[in-house]
């Protein structure tokens, strides 16, 4: 029996995974519906204002392309060709990643991804809803319930179509799935968190210094990095243990920042303008390993991305390996016709993937956070094999 009726699914989070099944299924021809709790971005700047990027390796990148959408997103991404590490003291240093050019990473813009992406899916028959906190489901009657979070309003929404949990390391969709069969979820935080900052251009708009590297200023148990965006600017994410000297225990005002920047990262002061402002507005993240048992509630909802395999950032890996995680997901509901299977499947196949490259970034974290000899080396050796 043939049916002319679509596919539908049901995707939570329109962050990055969400945006891009989406795109994968819409053009497979698949109903698809979004919901996302923040509001549309094209609208409302979700983030502030603040320019965060983040590293982008070819293993993401062969994911893009296979989506069809890897050109709309190089053309606003940033090549770095090296990393630039700057000593203590003395002058900072290119180490080129390869040879030539065809061995880079390159820096993209979250937020900008996060719209190209959307507007593609849009593009693509995907429809959105936003400011759509995803609360519960009721998986037996077929019921979500979202809330309005500008007002606190409750909207039940009936599904008659698979979840999708990409909803981000907090997944309600993954607390939902779990108070109805546990998934052996354990979350192992690290002792370290992270803070962002900004280097903004110059008044002509040229960027302040070497725009296509990756900048990093290794100081063994700390380190900063900075990562340049098409608009001139660089996001510095500065990595800090939570206790000890120094720490975010005893970093905590502006002008404390400021004495831990002139004293560590003295070469990176005069282009941090807002430095003391910034680390007084910015809270800083917490940085863990999401591991799970199972990622698949049978054929009624399934887990990707950071809501599946959420992991530390020293490996640059965690948006490429939510990127393969769709395209082998679309593959998967492509060649299944029952999504039990195909989510089975998936969870089979990149579960281990996953796992591995989670593994990776801890033990690189481990041996950045005793290694006091040069942690930049490690932390470029994982992005450079990304
Ligand atoms: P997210 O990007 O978190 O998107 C989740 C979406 O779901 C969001 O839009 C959110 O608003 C929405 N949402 C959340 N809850 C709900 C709800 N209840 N209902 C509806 N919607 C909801 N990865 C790399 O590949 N390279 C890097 O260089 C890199 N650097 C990083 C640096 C840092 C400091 C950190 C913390 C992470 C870094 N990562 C990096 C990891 C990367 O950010 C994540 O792996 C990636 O964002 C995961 O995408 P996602 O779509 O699964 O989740």
């Amino acid at each position: 029996m043939t049916t002319t009726a679509p596919r539908g699914l049901t995707i939570i989070g329109a962050g990055l995974a969400g945006s891009l099944l989406a795109i994968l299924l819409a053009r497979q021809g698949w109903r698809i519906t979004v919901y996302e709790r923040r509001g549309d971005p094209r609208i409302a700047d979700y983030e502030s204002g603040r320019s965060i990027n983040l590293a982008l390796a070819e293993r993401g990148r062969n994911a893009l392309r296979q989506a069809g959408v890897e050109e709309a997103v190089m053309a606003k991404a940033v090549m770095m060709r090296g990393r630039m590490v700057h000593p203590r003291h003395g002058t900072p240093e290119l180490q080129r990643y390869g040879r030539d050019d065809s061995e880079v990473i390159w820096s993209v813009h979250r937020a900008e991804l996060n719209v190209t992406l959307l507007q593609l899916a849009e593009a693509a028959g995907a429809r959105f809803h936003f400011h759509r906190r995803l609360h519960t489901v009721d998986f037996d009657a077929g019921y979500a319930r979202f809330i309005d979070d500008r007002d606190d309003s409750p909207h039940d929404t009936h599904f008659d179509t698979p979840l999708v949990g990409a909803d981000g390391a907090g997944s309600a969709l993954r607390a939902a799935m779990n108070r109805k069969s546990p998934l052996g979820e354990r979350t192992e935080f690290l002792d370290h968190s992270y803070k962002e900052l900004e280097i903004p251009p110059h008044a002509d708009g040229r960027f302040q210094i070497e725009a296509n590297a990756l900048h990093i200023w290794p100081r063994g148990r700390y380190m900063c990095i900075a990562l340049p965006n098409d608009e001139g600017t660089f996001t510095v994410t500065l990595f800090l243990p939570n206790d000890g000297e120094p720490s975010f225990a005893n970093v905590r005002s502006g002008a404390e920042a400021q004495a831990l920047f002139e004293r560590e990262f003295a070469d990176a002061v005069p282009l941090i303008p807002d430095l003391r402002r910034d680390w007084e507005q910015h809270p800083p993240g917490l940085l863990g390993t999401l591991y799970l048992d199972r990622w698949h509630q049978g054929g009624k909802a399934v887990l990707i991305g950071d809501a599946a395999h959420a992991m530390v950032p020293f490996h640059g890996q965690g948006m490429n390996c939510a990127f393969e995680d769709c395209v082998f997901l679309a593959d998967a509901l492509a060649a299944n016709a029952d999504p039990a299977q195909a989510f089975a499947l998936f969870e089979r196949e990149r579960k281990p993937n996953a796992a591995a490259i989670q593994q990776m970034a801890l033990d690189n974290y481990i041996e950045m956070r005793d290694q006091v000899a040069d942690p930049a080396f490690l932390l470029q050796r994982e992005l450079e094999q990304a």
